[in-house]
């Protein structure tokens, strides 16, 4: 039997020409589930999370997976049984987390616009921290937590002011953009915090970015919060924990960001070397852990020629696949079989149904399909279907999760009725 692995994607292969995720034939979901149809990997989770377990090794440690990159219930419960916390950006994550079985204690609360609807929710749950982004947030969350007879324990997220490098709607960590404190008003803002009823001081936070490919920013941004730790410290208030954040990259098309195992083997050092290790460390990846453990199964619909463009008209579009419409984002698109006797490839616009011309999926890919075929697009575990829209009254994918040879269906394909539930006609 013949085999090819596609570089970046290692629980992804051609056997015989057929495209498998670990033992399972990506064609043979077709005929049970339809298209498009996103498939995920457990074992590549499992090893992507194993790299930071190796590269944190030893430490005092909670890995929190933010959820955001990916929801699905049945993807969560990977995380639930391999010991994750999660990183949290809303009430209804915090459902979630609980509806798979996860342990509220390792919950941290993200995100700059909680509501005190939000906070009481959390609150009751028992959640580990709230990462807190600004001043007004804290003398909110102090007053919801002294009228529940709670304590909230609270980091404050913030801003080092490092450029991670990266597309410019998916970079936090600079001056002016909306997340965070800036680095010369923490100190002032820990004391305000240490000053509230309602809140115990745990820790620190920073996020910087995502989809980041490079180390430098990140052993810039580690160097600027320790100055913030030594400070904070340094003006009487103890901190217990220092959460990293997350926003490492994958590989979608030659990028090479840094290995999490190799990341975190310089970023200890750094901890290291200026006292700080042995405070617990708390990470929040999203994107690393999920993305490149999934692929979406489309059928091509049309092949349409055209003066200047050919197009591919597949039956996956923006409301599936958001990130090249959001972010002009590059996914990899293979087909399903191989076969290397065909006429010679056609440059296509891989594009969707949507009636939007923002709605493409690929540009100028060389292809050597025809209708009724059907493409893989890859790196598609993460920030796909947790976007995903019902624009166009398109119904949500089908989701199945693969350990090994099995296959098992996560999330069924949803309908017209599904979508039209919460409806009222007037
Ligand atoms: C989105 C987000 C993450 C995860 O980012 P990735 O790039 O997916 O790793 C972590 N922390 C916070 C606060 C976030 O908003």
């Amino acid at each position: 039997m013949s085999s090819h692995r596609l570089p970046g994607h290692p629980f992804v292969a051609y056997r015989n020409s057929t495209l498998h995720i670990e033992n399972v034939a990506l064609d043979a979901l077709i005929a049970d589930h339809g298209t498009p149809l996103f498939v995920y990997s457990k074992a590549s989770m499992l090893s992507a999370l194993a790299a930071y377990q190796r590269g944190l090794a030893g430490r005092n440690v909670q890995i929190c997976y933010a959820m955001k990159a990916n929801s699905t219930l049945g993807v969560l419960q990977v995380f639930v049984q391999a010991g994750c916390g999660f990183d949290i950006v809303s009430g209804g994550e915090l459902d979630r987390v609980l509806a798979a079985g996860g342990d509220a204690q390792k919950v941290i609360f993200s995100g700059v616009g909680k509501t005190t609807a939000e906070m009481r929710q959390a609150l009751a749950a028992g959640i580990g921290c709230f990462n807190v982004e600004s001043e007004a947030e804290l003398a909110v969350l102090s007053s919801v937590a002294v009228s529940a007879g709670l304590c909230a324990n609270v980091s404050i997220r913030v801003n080092p002011n490092v450029d991670p490098k990266t597309h410019p709607y998916i970079s936090t960590g600079l001056k002016d953009n909306k997340f965070g404190v800036a680095h010369e008003d923490a100190l002032r803002i820990y004391q305000y915090a240490a000053s509230l009823e309602g809140l115990r001081v745990t820790g620190i936070d920073c996020h910087i970015g995502s989809q980041i490919t490079d180390s430098t920013p990140y052993l810039d941004a580690m160097d600027r919060v320790l100055d913030l730790v030594d400070a904070i410290e340094a003006s009487g208030i103890a901190l217990q924990h220092i959460d990293f954040g997350g926003g490492l990259g994958i590989n979608y098309h030659q990028d090479t960001p840094p290995e999490a195992d190799m990341l975190w083997q310089q970023l200890l050092a750094k901890v290291d070397a200026r006292g700080h290790g042995g405070k617990k460390l708390m990470i929040e990846p999203g994107r690393s852990l999920v993305g490149n453990a999934g692929v979406c199964v489309t059928e091509v619909l049309y092949l349409k020629p055209g003066e200047h463009k050919n197009f591919c008209i597949i039956d996956a579009a923006m409301n599936d696949l958001p990130r090249p419409a959001m972010y002009q984002a590059f996914h990899t698109i293979v087909p399903l079989t191989a076969n290397p006797a065909r006429e010679a490839p056609t440059l296509y616009d891989v594009v969707g149904p949507v009636c939007e011309s923002g709605d493409w999926i690929g540009r100028d890919r060389k292809l050597s399909v025809h209708a009724g075929e059907y493409l893989a697009v890859l790196s598609a575990g993460a920030y796909c279907t947790s976007m995903a829209s019902n624009y166009n009254t398109r119904g949500r994918a089908a989701e199945v999760l693969v350990d090994d040879a099995d296959a098992r269906l996560i999330r069924r394909r949803e309908t017209s009725q599904d979508q039209m539930r919460q409806e009222i006609l007037a």
